[in-house]
């Protein structure tokens, strides 16, 4: 019997739980992350196929789908940006892979230092950066501040 693949049907917000309905037969099941003690934290990676057999048998191999959730100031966060392609350039593929970042949300400024060389001013913060998927973080570790976007990545409460 040939494996099925399925998305699953919910995911707790720590994405340490998820709920699969075997595509076959129908029966639901709940699976914790730790139980394929894929890495220490115990979440479902976005991207990553995860398997079991059903009762009926049946081999289900299931992918988490989800969307961004915002993050809060003063917590810390895993982000993850899922390994992808950046299409062709030179006639040569060029692939990403997957990244993890550990990063504290810090307040967003309103404005920023712009240097020209010769001088700095203090401008109001660019349109982009004021999207609510632009984030300013603290990388966990080497405490550089960043800008982060936060499109397309999972992101862990830690
Ligand atoms: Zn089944």
């Amino acid at each position: 019997m040939g494996q099925l693949e399925v998305e699953a049907a919910e995911y707790s917000q720590d994405f340490k739980q998820t709920i699969v309905y075997c595509p076959k037969c129908g029966e639901r099941h709940v699976h914790q992350a730790e139980s394929w003690a894929v890495n220490a934290k115990g979440v479902f990676f976005n991207g990553t196929w995860y398997g079991f057999t059903c009762n009926c048998q049946q081999d289900v191999t299931f992918m988490l789908s989800f969307e961004s959730v915002p993050m809060l100031v003063g917590k810390n966060y895993l982000v993850v940006r899922p390994a992808h392609s950046f299409g062709e350039i030179d006639g040569e593929i060029v692939n990403f892979e997957e990244q993890r970042t550990e990063v504290e949300v810090l307040p967003k400024p309103t404005t920023v230092i712009v240097c020209d060389g010769e001088s700095e001013t203090i401008e109001a913060i660019p349109e982009h950066l004021a999207r609510d998927d632009w984030y300013a973080v603290r990388i966990v570790g080497s405490g550089k501040r960043h800008w982060l976007n936060t499109k397309g990545c999972q992101v862990i409460l830690l």
